[in-house]
């Protein structure tokens, strides 16, 4: 079908192709698995963020089953209207609870989460939301859609976000906010947030922590980055999404009851896209039982990241700046990240190439994320797999 008005289509399509950024996913035959069916091959699967390796879990499963029996598949309504059941009420007050926040509101998806509490909150232009450059991309959509300007300090770096709360802008700004990734993504580091927290509130801002990778994932049964800081109480936003560890898709924002009042009557996510399917909000419930249930699956999933690193490293890898189960393999040349991905997955081994303009040039690498399901056999498997490789291209 050829419509000359969509012309211009064919020539983006092939700019992106000149310029390496056409996308084209392998598919997924399987469940998402620590061993995964991918392309027609079957392949250790180091590219998903299903860290507690739960999204096909019998106990979970049967959970969405149950509630898709009780509830119908679908909501059919906004959370405004009439698309609130109560399954979504226990998952709201559950995820407060975990957060040892006094209230939670949820969104569709992590990204819209992010773009609700920055577009309702930011909401005139003498307000000014302050960023972290590494920060995701749906948090630098919601700041595009908010009213405030915005302010973006250098990674992780304190004294440049002190000299913004100190400047002018900032001093006579209605209100101030900052914003960080709990665990960034490209690069698996955790945000300076006891520091961030202690500049922030010095200087009358408030914090949002977007804990995507984080929840689940780091502080005392994955209760995320405040919590691995034990700073429960002192950061008055924390986002979490549902998509990763929780292995469902959704977010929410975990707050004071006021706040999520105000976002209940204003954010337009959550005014103007229907709520969560019942079996989703299932889903997320049962992993939060079996996070707080059976310690377990967080130990293994750190017993695998240490265990993964730690192999890398003697095999010669640079893994940067992780200090979770992101782990990144430096490679440097978008080619040669893209020739190293290409050959591991002829091996067996899935890991994600990361090149320009994604990462900056020089830093291109491929991007592994162990789950908790991984066998040390199946690890073991990857890095003889890198190390050969590896040496074959030349990175080690
Ligand atoms: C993945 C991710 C999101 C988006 O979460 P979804 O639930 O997939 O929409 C938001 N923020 C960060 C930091 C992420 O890594």
């Amino acid at each position: 079908m050829t419509f000359e008005t969509l012309k211009f289509a064919e020539e983006e399509v092939a700019a992106l192709k000149t310029d390496n950024r056409f996308i084209q996913p392998r598919v997924l035959q399987s469940a998402q698995e620590p061993v995964s069916v991918i392309d027609g091959k079957k392949v250790i699967n180091l590219t998903s963020n299903n860290y507690l390796a739960l999204a096909n879990n019998p106990g979970v499963k049967k959970a969405a089953i149950a509630a898709i029996e009780k509830y119908g598949a679908g909501t059919a309504a906004v959370r405004t209207i009439i698309g609130t059941m109560s399954i979504h009420k226990e998952l709201e007050e559950k995820f407060a609870a975990f957060k040892h926040s006094e209230a939670a509101i949820l969104f569709q998806s992590g990204f819209t989460s992010n773009v609700a509490v920055c577009q309702s909150l930011m909401s005139s232009e003498s307000d000014l939301l302050i960023s972290d450059e590494l920060n995701h991309a749906s948090i630098i959509d919601g700041a595009r859609l908010a009213k405030a300007p915005r302010k973006i300090y250098r990674h992780k770096d304190i004294k440049h976000l002190t000299e913004i709360l100190e400047a002018p802008e900032a001093r006579k700004a209605r209100r101030k906010m900052v914003v960080t990734d709990g665990v960034f993504s490209m690069d698996g580091d955790i945000a300076n947030l006891d520091e961030i927290v202690a500049v922030s509130h010095k200087h009358g801002a408030f914090v949002m922590v977007d804990d995507a990778h984080a929840s689940g994932v780091i502080g005392k049964e994955g209760r995320g980055t405040v919590s691995h800081f034990g700073l429960d109480g002192n950061v008055e936003i924390q986002i979490g999404t549902l998509s990763k560890a929780f292995a469902a898709v959704g977010g929410y924002a975990a707050t004071t009851q006021s706040l999520r009042d105000y976002m209940g009557s204003v954010a337009r996510p959550f005014l103007f896209s229907s709520s969560q399917p019942p079996s989703v909000a299932a889903t997320c419930l049962a992993v939060l039982d079996i996070l707080l249930t059976e310690p377990q699956h967080l130990k293994r999933l750190w017993d695998n990241t240490a265990f993964f690193k730690e192999e890398l490293k003697k095999a010669g890898f640079d893994t940067g700046a992780s200090q979770t189960p992101i782990t990144p393999i430096m490679v440097g040349d978008t080619a040669k990240a893209s020739a190293f991905s290409k050959q591991l997955f002829e091996e067996g081994v899935f890991a994600l190439c990361l090149g320009f303009p994604t990462v900056p040039k020089g830093k291109e690498r491929l991007r592994t994320i162990v789950t908790a399901g991984h066998t040390i056999k199946d690890l073991e498997f990857a890095v003889g797999k890198f190390t050969k490789v590896g040496r074959e291209l030349g990175i080690i």
